[in-house]
C-alpha cells in the first residue's frame, strides 16, 4: 500500500505514524526520502484501507496492483540510479560493463580491463565462479579470480562485478568485489537471493532462461524485501523455438520494464546471440529502445577464451560498437557515461553531511554504503533549472557534482576561472543553427581549457498553461535560435508573435508568472514538468537532426595521466591567427594534412579592434598534448603569429553524423 500523507505533516507525527505500524508488524518504505509525501507499508498481514485511514496524518490510501511491490513502478515514480563508486547506472545515463566471460589468468584480465577502459567501460565483469552447463567446462579460478578482479580495480580504477552462485561465498565476494551478479541460471534460487539481499551490495540480476517478466520482478523483490534496493536487472535473452541465435533477445522487455519498475536494465547481447556479428546490431538497438547500459563480454583473444569465445568481442570491435552507442545516446535523451576527470570517491563521508543537509530516500542510503563521494565539486551552467545546458549538466556529470545557474556566458567563465566553480558547461554549437559566437569569444579571451564535450537532442516544445489552446496562443517567448529552429512551424501559426529571451527554462517560467493563457514558451518537456505546465505541441523543431555541442570548461587541461584515462578517440581544439599574406591559412593546413590529423571543424572570428583580421578555430582528431605532437605544434607555430591549445580531450563523434 502506499500511504499519502496530509501536506506538511511534521517530522514527529510521521515518526509516531511510523512506529504504530511497525508494532503491527509492517514494514515502512521512504521511496521518495524524507522530504516526500508518501510512504510505502508492506506485511505480510492484511492491512485494510480502513485501518491504514484512520491513522492521524494518513490522507489517502493506494492501493498496489502488482505481486511485487518494492520494485513496482507504483511504489517509486522516479528512476532508481544505482551508485558504485562514481559510475551510475540508471536515468539519464548509459553505463557499459565489459569483460571476459571468465576471469582466466591476472594477465589476461589486466590486459581485457585496460582495453574495455580505453574504449569506455566503467565497470569490469570476469566470472570467477562459472555455473558451466558441463561439469567438465572450465569452472572459474575461484578465490584466485577473486583477487584477480580486485587487483584489476586497483591499477585501472574500473569498478568490478562477478557472479555468485552460492550463498557460502558471500564473505569473499564482500572481500573482493563491488557488484555481484546472480546469473540466468540462478534467478530464482530464492536463498541466494535472500542472500543477496542481506549482503547489500549492488546486484546485477539477470533474467532466467525462461522466466516471464514477472517472476524476473518476483526475484527482484525478494533482494528488495531484504532491504537492498540496489538491483540492476539485465535481459540476456531467452530460450525460444529459434536454434540460430544461442537465446532469444527480448528486445521488448525493456519498455515493459520501464512500465512497471523503476529499476535500471541492463542488456546482454553477448550471452542473448552468442555470435560474435550479432552483438553489435542488438546492443545498438538496446540502446534505442531505452536500455540504461550494456554487459558486453570482450577477450582479446577469444579464440583461445576458456568460456564464451565465439560470442567474445575484439577489443577494437567493442571500441567501434561504443563510438555508435555514444552517437544513438543522444538521440534518446540519454548520455554514454563519462569518467569526467579522475575525481574518485575515495572521500566517503558521514551520511548527514551529505546533499547538503537533506533527508536521504533509502534508495540513495544504499548508494552512499555502495561508496559515494561529497559534493564537493561545482558545475556551471547558463539560465535556469529545466534548460537544455541543465540537463547537460546532470548527463555530462554524476550526481555528486552539485550544479547551479548563472546568468550569462560571461559569468560562467567568470566562475570557473575565479574558483566558484570547478567546471563551466558552454554551448558552442547547434546542428541546425550554428555556432554560438560569443562563447568562441569568451574562450580566446578567458584563459580556461576545454576538458571535454558532449551533444544533446534538443526537442523543442510548445508550452503553455494546462487550460490554453492553441488557437488562444498570440505570442511565444524563447530564445532567438529556439525560435529560429521552429520557423516552421512559427510560419504555418502566422498570429503568434515571437518574443525572445535569454533561455529557454526562463521563457517557460516567464508564462507561469505572468499567468497568461494566451502566451507561450518554447522549451523541454523537463522545463514543462519542473513548472507544472502543459506541452500543447510536441516537437515543433523543423528538423530532429537538432543536436547542441556543449563543451566542458576547466582551469587546467585535463590530466590524462592522473585520471588513466586514455583517449581512444582524442580531439583537440585550437586557437590561431596567421599572417595577412596569400597561402598561409594553407600553410597551416598542410601541417594537419603532412601529418594525418583529420580536421573536424573550422571556424573563423573577426580579431576584435583589428577590422578584417581573422581568429581561426579549429577542432582535430588527435591528442596535441601527447608528448608524440611536439613536431606537429613547433610546424603551426611556425606558421601561425598567435597559436593556443583550447583543450584536449576524449570524444567520439559528436552526436550527428
Ligand atoms: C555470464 O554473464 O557470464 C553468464 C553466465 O551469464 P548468464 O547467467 O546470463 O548465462
Ligand atoms: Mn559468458
Amino acid at each position: 500500500m502506499i500511504l499519502v500523507l496530509e501536506k506538511g505533516i511534521t517530522q514527529v507525527k510521521k515518526s509516531q505514524l511510523k512506529s504504530i505500524l511497525a508494532e503491527k508488524g509492517y514494514m515502512v518504505h521512504e521511496p521518495g526520502g524524507s522530504g516526500q509525501n508518501i510512504l510505502g507499508v508492506i506485511g505480510k498481514k492484511n492491512l485494510t484501507k480502513e485501518f491504514l485511514m484512520s491513522i492521524e496524518g494518513v490522507e489517502d490510501v493506494v492501493p498496489i496492483s502488482t505481486a511485487y511491490k518494492l520494485v513496482s513502478r507504483q511504489m517509486k515514480q522516479e528512476d532508481t540510479i544505482i551508485r558504485i563508486g562514481n559510475v551510475e547506472i540508471g536515468g539519464d545515463k548509459i553505463t557499459i560493463v565489459a569483460g571476459p566471460c571468465a576471469v582466466e589468468s591476472r594477465e589476461q584480465a589486466m590486459i581485457i580491463a585496460k582495453e574495455v577502459k580505453k574504449y569506455g567501460a566503467t565497470l569490469f565483469r570476469g566470472g570467477a565462479f562459472k555455473p558451466r552447463s558441463s561439469p567438465y567446462s572450465f569452472q572459474g579460478l575461484e578465490e584466485e579470480g577473486l583477487k584477480i578482479l580486485a587487483e584489476v580495480r586497483e591499477v585501472t580504477g574500473l569498478r568490478v562485478v562477478t557472479e555468485i552462485t552460492s550463498p557460502m561465498h558471500a564473505d569473499l565476494m564482500m572481500k573482493y568485489v563491488d557488484v555481484i551478479q546472480i546469473g540466468a541460471r540462478n534467478m530464482q534460487n530464492f536463498e541466494l537471493l535472500k542472500c543477496a539481499g542481506r549482503m547489500g551490495k549492488p546486484v546485477v540480476l539477470k533474467r532466467g532462461l525462461a522466466s516471464t517478466i514477472e517472476e524476473w520482478l518476483m526475484s527482484a523483490e525478494y533482494i528488495a524485501a531484504e532491504g537492498n534496493r540496489n538491483i540492476i536487472l539485465c535481459e540476456r535473452g531467452i530460450r525460444t523455438f529459434e536454434p540460430y541465435t544461442r537465446n532469444t533477445l527480448d528486445l521488448s522487455a525493456i519498455p515493459v520494464l520501464k512500465q512497471l519498475t523503476h529499476l535500471p536494465v541492463l542488456i546482454d547481447p553477448s550471452h542473448a546471440t552468442g555470435i560474435r556479428e550479432k552483438v553489435s546490431p542488438m546492443a545498438r538497438a538496446a540502446i534505442a529502445a531505452g536500455a540504461d547500459g550494456l554487459m558486453i563480454e570482450v577477450h582479446h583473444k577469444p579464440e583461445e577464451a576458456l568460456s564464451d569465445g565465439p560470442q567474445s568481442l575484439y577489443p577494437k570491435q567493442f571500441g567501434r560498437l561504443i563510438r555508435d552507442i555514444y552517437v544513438i545516446a543522444p538521440v534518446v535523451g540519454k548520455q554514454l557515461i563519462h569518467d569526467y576527470t579522475g575525481y574518485s570517491s575515495e572521500n566517503r563521508d558521514s551520511l548527514s553531511t551529505l546533499f547538503s543537509g537533506r533527508a536521504l530516500s533509502e534508495w540513495e542510503t544504499q548508494g552512499i554504503e555502495s561508496g559515494i563521494s561529497r559534493k564537493e565539486k561545482r558545475v556551471v551552467y547558463l539560465g535556469e533549472q529545466g534548460t537544455f545546458s541543465h540537463k547537460a549538466a546532470i548527463q555530462y556529470f554524476s550526481s555528486d557534482v552539485e550544479n547551479y545557474p548563472v546568468p550569462s556566458f560571461r559569468d560562467i567563465f567568470e566562475h570557473v576561472k575565479n574558483g566558484s566553480a570547478d567546471f563551466g558547461i558552454v554551448p558552442i554549437e547547434n546542428s541546425l543553427a550554428g555556432s554560438i559566437h560569443e562563447n568562441y569569444d569568451l574562450l580566446l579571451e578567458y584563459e580556461l581549457f576545454i576538458t571535454g564535450e558532449l551533444s544533446i537532442r534538443v526537442i523543442h516544445n510548445l508550452i503553455a498553461h494546462k487550460d490554453s489552446k492553441l488557437e488562444d496562443i498570440k505570442q511565444v517567448f524563447a530564445p532567438t535560435p529556439a525560435l529560429q529552429q521552429c520557423k516552421r512551424f512559427l510560419d504555418a501559426n502566422p498570429d503568434i508573435k515571437m518574443m525572445p529571451v535569454n533561455a529557454t527554462a526562463s521563457a517557460v517560467k516567464s508564462v507561469v508568472e505572468s499567468g497568461n493563457l494566451e502566451s507561450a514558451a518554447i522549451g523541454s518537456v523537463e522545463a514543462a514538468q519542473l513548472f507544472g505546465m502543459a506541452v500543447l505541441e510536441e516537437a515543433i523543431e523543423d528538423n530532429p537532426r537538432n543536436f547542441t555541442r556543449f563543451v566542458v570548461i576547466e582551469r587546467q587541461m585535463a590530466n590524462k595521466e592522473e585520471s588513466g584515462k586514455i583517449n581512444s578517440s582524442p580531439k583537440s581544439s585550437i586557437v590561431f591567427s596567421t599572417s595577412n599574406k596569400p597561402g598561409s591559412l594553407f600553410e597551416v593546413m598542410k601541417v594537419f594534412s603532412e601529418n594525418q590529423i583529420n580536421l573536424v571543424k573550422l571556424e573563423s572570428r573577426p580579431i576584435h579592434g583589428k577590422p578584417w583580421q581573422y581568429m581561426f578555430y579549429a577542432d582535430l582528431e588527435s591528442d596535441l598534448t601527447n608528448s608524440s605532437a611536439e613536431n606537429v605544434i613547433k610546424a603551426i607555430e611556425q606558421n601561425t603569429e598567435f597559436f593556443r591549445i583550447l583543450g584536449s580531450y576524449s570524444c567520439g563523434k559528436n552526436g550527428i553524423d
